[in-house]
C-alpha cells in the first residue's frame, strides 16, 4: 500500500490528535472523530483476496480533506471510477467501499470492451458541505500524483461543478461541464438493447412490442429507456417517489401507474430496476411473476446467492454492470472526444455482450452474474497475456 499519510503514523487518522498526548483544536475536525475507532481491517489481506493494485490514502488538513484512491486492475487502461462523498462511519469502511467499487469498475469496463481498469476514490466528509473548492483542489492534487493512473469522474455526493474544481488541478478527471454531458441517453438506450438480448435470449425474439415491462424509477436513465419501449409499443407500468416523474412518464409514453410498494407484484413479462441498488432481495424475490430482470440500477442483487436463486426460479437476470454499461462507455467517448453517436454505437454492442454472457451461463450451467464476470476476467487475461515483443515506436 502507499500512503501519503500513513494511517498508524505520528497522527492519528481518526481523531486528528498528534501522537504524544498535545491536543489542538484543527481548522477542520477530521469527519470521523465522533465515530473514532481503531481500524481493524487488514488492507493487505483484502488486496490479496480481491485483487487490487494500489491503495493511497491522502490528507489535507487545512482543508480537512480525507480522500482514499483504490486502483483495482490496470491490465486495460488506466484505472477509471467515480469518486464518492460520504459520511462513513469509519477508515475501514471507507476503504472497504472504496476497494469493493473499484473492483466493481474493472468489470464494468472489460464487459464493456473499452480499454480501462477499475479504480475509485472517496472523500470522507458531509457531502452537503458548501465550502467546496479546496476540497476537491485537494482531491485534484492527490490525483495528479497518480500521474494518469487513475482518472476520477462523478459518483454519489459528487457533482459536475465539484469535476471542475478537480480539473483546476489534474487533467485526469471526466464529466465536465460542457463535454459529454449527462450519460443518460446512452445508458438508457443501452438497457433498452440489453432488454431486447434478454428478451430474444428467454423468447427467441427480441420484439417488446406487446411486452409489459414494469419499470422502478422514472429518473434520468428510465426515461430514455421508456421512450424506446414506447417507440416500440412495449406497455410500461411505472412507479417512482417522485409524482411528477411518473406523471411525466404517464402523459408521454402512456405507463400505467403504480404506488412504489406494489412494483414487485405486477403481472409484467419484465421488471426493470432504475432507481435504488439490492432490490433482488429475500423479501421482493418471492413477490416477483416475471421473466427477465433488466434495468440500469447499480448492486441490483442484495447478495449472489439472490442471482442463484433468480436461476433456480428461471427468472433471466442481465447482469446490471454489463446492462448499465453506457455510462462508462460515455465517459470514454469523452476522454476520446467521441460524439455521442459513437459512444451510443459502442453501447449497442451491450446486445451482443449479454447473448455472449447468456451463452456462457447455459454452457457452463452457471447463473448469469457468474457468466458475466467469467467474460471480464477472459478478456483481462487474453489482454494481459499479449505477446511481449517490440512493436516499434508508435506516434
Ligand atoms: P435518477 O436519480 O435520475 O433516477 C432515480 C429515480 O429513482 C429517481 O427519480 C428517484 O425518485 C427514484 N426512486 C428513488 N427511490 C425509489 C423507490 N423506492 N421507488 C421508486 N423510485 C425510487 O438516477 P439515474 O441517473 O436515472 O440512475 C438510476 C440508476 O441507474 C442508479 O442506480 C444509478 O446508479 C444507475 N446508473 C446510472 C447511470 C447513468 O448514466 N445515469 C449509469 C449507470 C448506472
Amino acid at each position: 500500500m502507499t500512503t501519503s499519510k500513513s494511517v498508524s503514523g505520528k497522527r492519528s487518522a481518526v481523531s486528528g490528535t498528534p501522537a504524544g498526548g498535545q491536543s489542538s483544536v484543527p481548522a477542520h475536525p477530521s469527519p470521523l472523530t465522533a465515530h473514532a475507532s481503531v481500524p481493524s481491517l487488514d488492507i493487505f489481506a483484502a488486496m490479496d483476496s480481491l485483487g487490487h493494485e494500489q491503495v493511497l490514502l491522502s490528507h489535507d488538513p487545512s482543508c480537512g480533506y480525507f480522500g482514499i484512491v483504490a486502483i483495482h486492475d490496470t491490465t486495460l487502461g488506466p484505472a477509471l471510477g467515480g469518486t464518492r462523498f460520504w459520511q462513513y462511519a469509519n477508515t475501514d469502511e471507507a476503504i472497504t467501499d472504496a476497494l469493493r467499487l473499484a473492483r466493481g469498475m474493472t468489470y464494468k469496463s472489460a464487459v464493456a470492451g473499452i480499454n480501462l481498469g477499475g479504480g475509485k476514490s472517496v472523500i470522507i466528509g458531509d457531502n452537503k458541505r458548501v465550502d467546496r473548492e479546496a476540497l476537491f483542489r485537494a482531491h485534484g492534487r492527490f490525483i495528479q500524483t497518480l500521474g494518469g493512473r487513475y482518472i476520477t469522474a462523478e459518483d454519489i455526493g459528487t457533482s459536475p461543478a465539484d469535476m471542475e474544481y478537480i480539473k483546476l488541478e489534474t487533467d485526469h478527471v471526466a464529466g465536465l461541464l460542457g463535454l459529454s454531458g449527462d450519460p443518460s441517453p446512452v445508458t438508457g438506450y443501452g438497457v433498452y438493447v440489453g432488454m431486447k438480448a434478454a428478451a430474444r435470449e428467454r423468447w427467441g425474439s427480441d420484439r417488446l412490442a406487446g411486452k409489459t415491462v414494469a419499470v422502478q424509477g422514472a429518473g434520468k436513465v428510465a426515461y430514455y429507456l421508456m421512450q424506446h419501449l414506447h417507440a416500440e409499443s412495449a406497455r410500461i407500468i411505472v412507479t417512482d417517489i417522485d409524482g411528477e416523474k411518473v406523471r411525466r412518464a404517464v402523459q408521454e409514453f402512456g405507463a400505467t401507474p403504480v404506488s412504489p410498494d406494489v412494483i414487485y407484484d405486477q403481472a409484467a413479462e419484465i421488471f426493470s430496476p432504475n432507481a435504488l441498488g439490492a432490490t433482488i432481495n429475500d423479501e421482493t424475490l418471492p413477490r416477483l411473476k416475471v421473466e427477465i430482470i433488466a434495468g440500469g440500477a447499480n448492486n441490483q442483487l442484495a447478495e449472489d446467492r439472490h442471482g442463484d436463486e433468480l436461476e433456480k426460479r428461471k427468472i433471466l437476470y442481465a447482469p446490471d454492470y454489463v446492462i448499465n454499461g453506457g455510462g462508462v462507455i460515455n465517459v470514454y467517448g469523452e476522454l476520446h472526444r467521441w460524439p455521442v453517436e459513437r459512444a451510443k454505437k459502442k453501447a449497442g454492442e451491450i446486445y451482443e455482450t449479454l447473448l455472449r454472457i447468456f451463452e456462457i451461463a447455459r454452457r457452463e450451467r452457471i447463473p448469469t452474474y457468474r457468466a458475466a464476470d467469467r467474460l471480464a476476467e477472459q478478456r483481462i487475461a487474453a489482454v494481459g497475456s499479449l505477446d511481449r515483443m517490440w512493436m516499434g515506436e508508435r506516434k
